[in-house]
């Protein structure tokens, strides 16, 4: 390091202009290790200077040098041959640059590892356009819990797998026009946790935030008309298993991390989306605890199902529920106090009504048949069990 500085020292006396460099490094050419061969680069004046392309920035070049150390050299010091040199690497840098911020290539090994804490109940595979999440759409941890509206659903096994599987895009596409989340995607999900449950719009079809009015469970959760378990606020508690790595992908493509920065660092401002564009030139949401939560428009390109207008629109392609009993009617007053999972195909949830315990407890089997038993405040019990096939009422 002393033999460095007085290098730099003897460069400054002979005239010329050099400094080690913190720029932040958008695109970085490659980083070496210790016996790595180091380039030389020639001065004008004659003296060489080792080190390897890095980046570069308006007309300087950073080199990365033995031990990782940056050192910024003006274009025009350099001699003849290493200045065409040096303007040829940075044309490529530069293009190589507007590819990735107009391309965004997604990141196939950071899919793979995002989702990989959750298997086997959740998988994973891809082909040239997109990266698939196949799970049953029942959560890693307790449901249901705590909520204080309840349309009276519950979570049963959800078929996402095969053609109906999650689809991520491979190469996300930078919108022109974000699609805002306040009037768009009221219908159907924006995003897929990395433990497999669907995330949709924080606002309900009525524009209300559905945590505020107390839809919500312990984990931002609750089952929609097909009994299917999905998110409306960011799963930030996944970061306890996820750690640093995305907790979710929105369904244009793009990574959402939790509350820091994949580095560990504090998270960065958030521009009108609720996400950035990270040093490597890729754009990343964020989750927070408060609205919008997660995506506040689309940053990356997205289709949309115009079949009911917006904000009744929804992304496509997704995956799809199939509801196995009809919709039921709101219970007032309820409070969810308890779900768990009474065997690997059964639950019972407890809920209160005016200090008194109510119950659903069900169980499905392998031919796709569910089996509801309803015991309401009063004690009364009730039956009835489901196909799943085409929704119909077994007996
Ligand atoms: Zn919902
Ligand atoms: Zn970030």
């Amino acid at each position: 390091m002393k033999q460095f500085r007085v290098f730099i020292r003897n460069l400054s006396m002979a005239g010329l202009f050099l400094f080690v460099t913190k720029m932040a490094i958008a695109h970085p050419g490659g980083h070496y290790l210790p016996n790595d061969v180091f380039n030389t680069w020639t001065l004008a004046s004659g003296r060489t200077i080792e080190g390897n392309f890095l980046m570069a920035h308006d007309n300087t070049i950073v080199l990365e040098q033995k031990g990782g150390g940056r050192i910024t050299v003006f274009v025009d010091l350099l001699s003849d041959q290493d200045k065409a040199l040096a303007l040829f690497k940075i044309r490529k840098y530069n293009t190589l640059n507007e590819q990735v911020r107009v391309n965004q290539p997604a990141d196939l090994s950071l899919l793979e590892s995002a989702f990989e804490p959750y298997q086997p109940a959740v998988t994973t595979s891809s082909d040239e356009n997109y990266f698939y999440v196949s799970s049953r759409g029942i959560a890693n941890h307790p449901m249901m819990i705590g909520i204080t509206s309840w349309q009276q659903q519950v979570p049963i096994p959800q078929n996402y797998s095969g053609s109906n599987a999650w689809p991520i895009p491979l190469r996300p596409v930078l919108a022109e026009t974000p699609m805002s989340t306040r009037n768009n995607f009221m219908r159907g999900a924006i995003a897929i946790a990395v433990n497999g449950i669907p995330i949709f719009n924080a606002l309900n079809n009525r524009g209300e935030d559905a945590y505020l009015i107390g839809e919500l469970d312990n984990w931002g959760g609750h089952c929609g008309k097909g009994d299917d378990y999905h998110y409306h606020t960011a799963p930030l508690h996944l970061s306890a298993i996820s750690l640093l790595k995305p907790i979710a992908f929105a369904l244009d493509g793009f990574a959402v991390y939790g509350e820091k920065e994949p580095d560990g660092s504090a998270v960065l401002p958030l521009d009108e989306c609720h996400g950035h564009f990270a040093a490597n030139g890729l754009y990343h949401y964020h989750g927070t605890k408060n609205y919008p939560y997660m995506i506040a428009a689309m940053r990356g390109k997205v289709n949309t199902d115009n079949k009911t207008p917006a904000p009744e629109n929804q992304i496509l392609p997704q995956a799809f529920t199939a509801p196995v009993r009809p919709p039921l009617k709101p219970l007032r007053g309820a409070v969810i106090t308890n779900c768990v999972a009474t065997a690997n195909n059964a639950f019972s949830i407890t809920y209160k009504i005016a200090g008194k315990n109510g119950s659903v407890n069900y169980y499905w089997d392998e031919k796709n048949s569910y089996y509801f038993t309803f015991i309401d405040t009063d004690g009364n019990q009730t039956t009835a069990s489901y196909e799943r096939r085409n929704g119909r009422k077994k007996d």
